[in-house]
Protein backbone atom coordinates (compact mmCIF):
# COMPACT_ATOMS: atom_id res chain seq x y z
CA UNK A 1 0.00 0.00 0.00
CA UNK A 2 1.51 3.52 -0.88
CA UNK A 3 1.16 6.01 1.28
CA UNK A 4 -1.21 8.13 -1.00
CA UNK A 5 -3.62 4.88 -0.28
CA UNK A 6 -3.47 5.43 3.70
CA UNK A 7 -6.60 6.46 5.07
CA UNK A 8 -5.32 8.83 6.98
CA UNK A 9 -5.70 13.34 8.02
CA UNK A 10 -2.52 14.26 8.67
CA UNK A 11 -4.16 17.47 10.30
CA UNK A 12 -6.28 15.05 12.31
CA UNK A 13 -2.90 13.06 13.32
CA UNK A 14 -1.13 16.31 14.59
CA UNK A 15 -3.90 17.17 16.83
CA UNK A 16 -3.21 13.52 18.54
CA UNK A 17 0.61 14.05 18.33
CA UNK A 18 1.53 17.48 19.74
CA UNK A 19 -1.06 16.10 22.83
CA UNK A 20 0.41 12.74 23.16
CA UNK A 21 2.53 13.79 26.44
CA UNK A 22 -0.95 14.21 28.23
CA UNK A 23 -2.63 10.88 27.27
CA UNK A 24 -2.59 9.64 30.74
CA UNK A 25 -2.78 13.13 32.90
CA UNK A 26 -6.22 12.03 34.50
CA UNK A 27 -6.84 15.74 34.21
CA UNK A 28 -5.52 16.78 30.95
CA UNK A 29 -6.67 17.19 27.94
CA UNK A 30 -8.11 13.20 27.65
CA UNK A 31 -9.58 13.40 30.50
CA UNK A 32 -12.94 12.61 28.91
CA UNK A 33 -11.50 8.95 27.62
CA UNK A 34 -10.03 8.33 31.37
CA UNK A 35 -13.81 8.83 32.71
CA UNK A 36 -15.23 7.49 29.68
CA UNK A 37 -12.80 4.03 30.31
CA UNK A 38 -14.72 2.25 33.29
CA UNK A 39 -18.22 2.95 31.22
CA UNK A 40 -16.82 1.25 28.29
CA UNK A 41 -15.02 -1.45 29.90
CA UNK A 42 -18.34 -2.37 31.39
CA UNK A 43 -20.03 -2.44 28.20
CA UNK A 44 -17.43 -4.62 26.71
CA UNK A 45 -17.23 -7.06 29.10
CA UNK A 46 -20.62 -7.29 29.48
CA UNK A 47 -20.57 -8.68 25.82
CA UNK A 48 -16.94 -10.65 25.37
CA UNK A 49 -15.32 -12.45 27.57
CA UNK A 50 -11.62 -11.00 27.47
CA UNK A 51 -9.64 -13.57 29.45
CA UNK A 52 -7.25 -15.03 26.98
CA UNK A 53 -9.34 -12.86 24.36
CA UNK A 54 -7.01 -12.08 21.27
CA UNK A 55 -8.10 -8.11 21.03
CA UNK A 56 -6.60 -5.52 18.02
CA UNK A 57 -7.37 -2.14 19.47
CA UNK A 58 -7.46 0.36 16.08
CA UNK A 59 -6.80 3.55 16.90
CA UNK A 60 -5.31 2.75 20.39
CA UNK A 61 -3.82 5.89 21.11
CA UNK A 62 -1.30 6.56 24.73
CA UNK A 63 -3.09 2.90 25.44
CA UNK A 64 -5.98 3.49 27.77
CA UNK A 65 -8.44 0.90 26.51
CA UNK A 66 -5.96 -1.32 25.51
CA UNK A 67 -4.09 -1.21 28.39
CA UNK A 68 -7.11 -2.16 30.55
CA UNK A 69 -8.00 -4.88 28.50
CA UNK A 70 -4.82 -6.32 28.75
CA UNK A 71 -5.23 -5.97 32.44
CA UNK A 72 -8.49 -8.15 32.20
CA UNK A 73 -6.37 -11.62 30.49
CA UNK A 74 -6.57 -9.99 27.02
CA UNK A 75 -3.79 -10.49 24.57
CA UNK A 76 -4.20 -6.90 22.86
CA UNK A 77 -2.47 -5.38 20.07
CA UNK A 78 -2.63 -1.73 19.87
CA UNK A 79 -2.26 0.14 17.06
CA UNK A 80 -2.65 3.77 15.60
CA UNK A 81 -0.31 5.80 12.91
CA UNK A 82 0.38 9.13 15.17
CA UNK A 83 3.94 7.62 16.48
CA UNK A 84 4.13 10.04 19.36
CA UNK A 85 1.18 8.24 21.06
CA UNK A 86 2.79 5.37 20.17
CA UNK A 87 5.79 5.90 22.10
CA UNK A 88 4.15 7.26 25.32
CA UNK A 89 1.57 4.18 25.15
CA UNK A 90 4.77 1.77 25.22
CA UNK A 91 6.64 3.67 27.68
CA UNK A 92 3.40 3.64 30.30
CA UNK A 93 3.00 -0.09 29.36
CA UNK A 94 6.80 -0.29 30.53
CA UNK A 95 5.92 1.33 33.81
CA UNK A 96 2.41 -0.30 34.54
CA UNK A 97 3.55 -3.43 33.34
CA UNK A 98 0.97 -4.13 30.50
CA UNK A 99 1.82 -6.73 28.10
CA UNK A 100 0.66 -4.91 25.00
CA UNK A 101 1.87 -5.06 21.52
CA UNK A 102 2.04 -1.85 19.70
CA UNK A 103 2.23 -1.08 16.28
CA UNK A 104 2.21 2.12 13.90
CA UNK A 105 0.17 0.34 10.68
CA UNK A 106 -2.69 1.12 8.92
CA UNK A 107 -5.30 -0.87 9.72
CA UNK A 108 -6.56 -1.49 6.25
CA UNK A 109 -2.65 -2.71 5.74
CA UNK A 110 -2.51 -5.35 8.80
CA UNK A 111 -6.43 -6.44 7.23
CA UNK A 112 -3.76 -7.73 4.22
CA UNK A 113 -1.58 -9.28 6.89
CA UNK A 114 -3.29 -10.82 9.79
CA UNK A 115 -6.82 -11.29 7.93
CA UNK A 116 -9.82 -13.37 10.67
CA UNK A 117 -6.57 -13.03 13.09
CA UNK A 118 -8.47 -11.67 15.95
CA UNK A 119 -11.32 -12.61 18.49
CA UNK A 120 -12.01 -8.81 19.27
CA UNK A 121 -11.26 -5.85 17.35
CA UNK A 122 -12.22 -2.24 18.95
CA UNK A 123 -12.22 0.87 17.14
CA UNK A 124 -13.31 3.33 19.83
CA UNK A 125 -13.63 7.55 19.69
CA UNK A 126 -11.13 7.06 16.50
CA UNK A 127 -14.03 6.94 13.01
CA UNK A 128 -14.53 10.38 13.64
CA UNK A 129 -11.05 11.21 12.91
CA UNK A 130 -10.91 9.16 9.57
CA UNK A 131 -11.49 10.28 5.56
CA UNK A 132 -13.26 7.19 4.65
CA UNK A 133 -14.92 5.55 7.60
CA UNK A 134 -16.22 2.62 5.31
CA UNK A 135 -12.77 1.89 4.43
CA UNK A 136 -11.90 1.43 8.36
CA UNK A 137 -15.15 -0.43 8.93
CA UNK A 138 -14.02 -2.52 6.21
CA UNK A 139 -10.87 -3.60 7.76
CA UNK A 140 -11.93 -4.30 11.00
CA UNK A 141 -14.61 -7.08 9.28
CA UNK A 142 -11.51 -8.02 7.34
CA UNK A 143 -9.81 -8.88 10.58
CA UNK A 144 -12.03 -9.87 13.08
CA UNK A 145 -12.46 -14.00 12.90
CA UNK A 146 -15.92 -15.78 12.18
CA UNK A 147 -18.05 -15.45 14.75
CA UNK A 148 -15.97 -12.65 16.74
CA UNK A 149 -17.27 -9.31 17.11
CA UNK A 150 -15.97 -5.72 16.49
CA UNK A 151 -16.62 -2.89 18.69
CA UNK A 152 -17.06 0.66 17.80
CA UNK A 153 -17.61 4.21 19.19
CA UNK A 154 -18.33 7.38 17.73
CA UNK A 155 -20.21 10.35 18.06
CA UNK A 156 -23.81 11.00 15.66
CA UNK A 157 -24.42 13.90 13.46
CA UNK A 158 -27.41 15.82 14.25
CA UNK A 159 -28.31 19.62 16.32
CA UNK A 160 -28.19 18.02 19.17
CA UNK A 161 -24.77 16.50 18.73
CA UNK A 162 -23.19 19.55 17.39
CA UNK A 163 -24.53 21.64 20.54
CA UNK A 164 -23.53 19.13 22.93
CA UNK A 165 -19.73 17.46 21.65
CA UNK A 166 -18.74 20.72 20.01
CA UNK A 167 -20.01 23.62 21.56
CA UNK A 168 -20.87 22.29 24.99
CA UNK A 169 -17.83 20.39 25.22
CA UNK A 170 -15.37 22.36 24.03
CA UNK A 171 -16.27 25.63 23.91
CA UNK A 172 -18.45 25.98 27.40
CA UNK A 173 -17.51 22.90 29.27
CA UNK A 174 -13.93 22.93 27.96
CA UNK A 175 -13.80 19.35 28.40
CA UNK A 176 -12.00 19.00 25.29
CA UNK A 177 -9.89 20.79 23.66
CA UNK A 178 -11.05 23.26 20.74
CA UNK A 179 -11.00 21.73 17.00
CA UNK A 180 -10.90 18.50 18.76
CA UNK A 181 -13.86 17.37 16.06
CA UNK A 182 -15.34 18.16 13.44
CA UNK A 183 -18.80 17.84 12.79
CA UNK A 184 -18.86 16.72 9.34
CA UNK A 185 -16.82 13.89 10.38
CA UNK A 186 -19.51 12.49 13.37
CA UNK A 187 -21.27 9.87 11.98
CA UNK A 188 -25.10 8.43 12.22
CA UNK A 189 -25.76 4.98 13.42
CA UNK A 190 -27.57 3.79 10.35
CA UNK A 191 -24.36 5.22 8.31
CA UNK A 192 -22.06 3.13 11.25
CA UNK A 193 -24.84 0.45 10.60
CA UNK A 194 -24.78 0.06 6.87
CA UNK A 195 -20.81 0.35 6.44
CA UNK A 196 -20.97 -2.87 8.42
CA UNK A 197 -23.45 -4.62 6.95
CA UNK A 198 -21.92 -3.84 3.46
CA UNK A 199 -18.74 -5.58 5.08
CA UNK A 200 -20.33 -8.49 6.10
CA UNK A 201 -20.93 -7.71 9.45
CA UNK A 202 -24.62 -7.47 11.80
CA UNK A 203 -25.00 -5.09 14.07
CA UNK A 204 -25.73 -6.97 17.55
CA UNK A 205 -26.00 -3.76 20.29
CA UNK A 206 -26.14 -0.20 20.13
CA UNK A 207 -26.44 1.61 23.10
CA UNK A 208 -26.18 5.68 23.33
CA UNK A 209 -23.73 7.15 26.44
CA UNK A 210 -24.46 10.60 28.35
CA UNK A 211 -22.62 12.68 30.38
CA UNK A 212 -23.49 14.36 33.38
CA UNK A 213 -21.48 17.70 33.59
CA UNK A 214 -22.44 18.07 37.52
CA UNK A 215 -21.08 14.60 38.61
CA UNK A 216 -18.54 14.57 35.39
CA UNK A 217 -19.79 11.12 34.74
CA UNK A 218 -20.43 9.06 31.59
CA UNK A 219 -23.09 6.64 31.23
CA UNK A 220 -25.14 4.40 29.21
CA UNK A 221 -28.77 5.49 28.04
CA UNK A 222 -30.81 4.46 25.40
CA UNK A 223 -30.56 7.64 23.59
CA UNK A 224 -27.74 7.63 20.90
CA UNK A 225 -28.01 11.19 20.18
CA UNK A 226 -24.35 12.44 21.08
CA UNK A 227 -22.61 9.52 21.81
CA UNK A 228 -22.84 5.87 21.13
CA UNK A 229 -21.39 2.51 21.10
CA UNK A 230 -22.38 -0.23 18.35
CA UNK A 231 -21.19 -3.86 18.53
CA UNK A 232 -21.12 -5.90 15.17
CA UNK A 233 -20.25 -9.55 14.94
CA UNK A 234 -19.19 -11.48 11.63
CA UNK A 235 -21.24 -14.58 11.18
CA UNK A 236 -19.74 -17.78 12.07
N1 LIG B 1 -9.15 4.72 20.97
C1 LIG B 1 -8.48 5.51 21.98
C2 LIG B 1 -8.02 6.88 21.46
C3 LIG B 1 -9.10 7.74 20.82
S1 LIG B 1 -8.47 9.28 20.20
C4 LIG B 1 -9.39 5.66 23.15
O1 LIG B 1 -10.62 5.64 22.96
O2 LIG B 1 -8.92 5.79 24.27
C5 LIG B 1 -8.39 8.94 18.44
C6 LIG B 1 -7.15 8.20 18.03
O3 LIG B 1 -7.28 7.84 16.66
C7 LIG B 1 -5.85 9.00 18.15
O4 LIG B 1 -4.93 8.26 18.88
C8 LIG B 1 -5.41 9.19 16.71
O5 LIG B 1 -4.01 9.23 16.54
C9 LIG B 1 -6.00 7.96 16.05
N2 LIG B 1 -6.16 8.04 14.62
C10 LIG B 1 -6.65 9.05 13.88
N3 LIG B 1 -6.64 8.72 12.57
C11 LIG B 1 -6.13 7.47 12.50
C12 LIG B 1 -5.87 6.56 11.42
N4 LIG B 1 -6.17 6.89 10.18
N5 LIG B 1 -5.34 5.36 11.73
C13 LIG B 1 -5.08 5.02 12.99
N6 LIG B 1 -5.30 5.81 14.05
C14 LIG B 1 -5.81 7.03 13.80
Amino acid sequence: MSMNDVNVDPAELKKFSDLAHRWWDPNGAFRPLHELNPVRMGWIERLVTLSDCSVLDVGCGGGILSEAMSSKGARVTGIDLAGKSLQVARLHALESGAKVEYRAVPVEELAQERPAQFDLITCMEMLEHVPDPARTIAACAQLVRPGGSVLFSTINRNAKSFLLAIVGAEYVLGLLPRGTHEYARFLRPSELARGARASGMEVSDLTGVRYNPLTQRFFLHHDTDVNYFMACRRPS
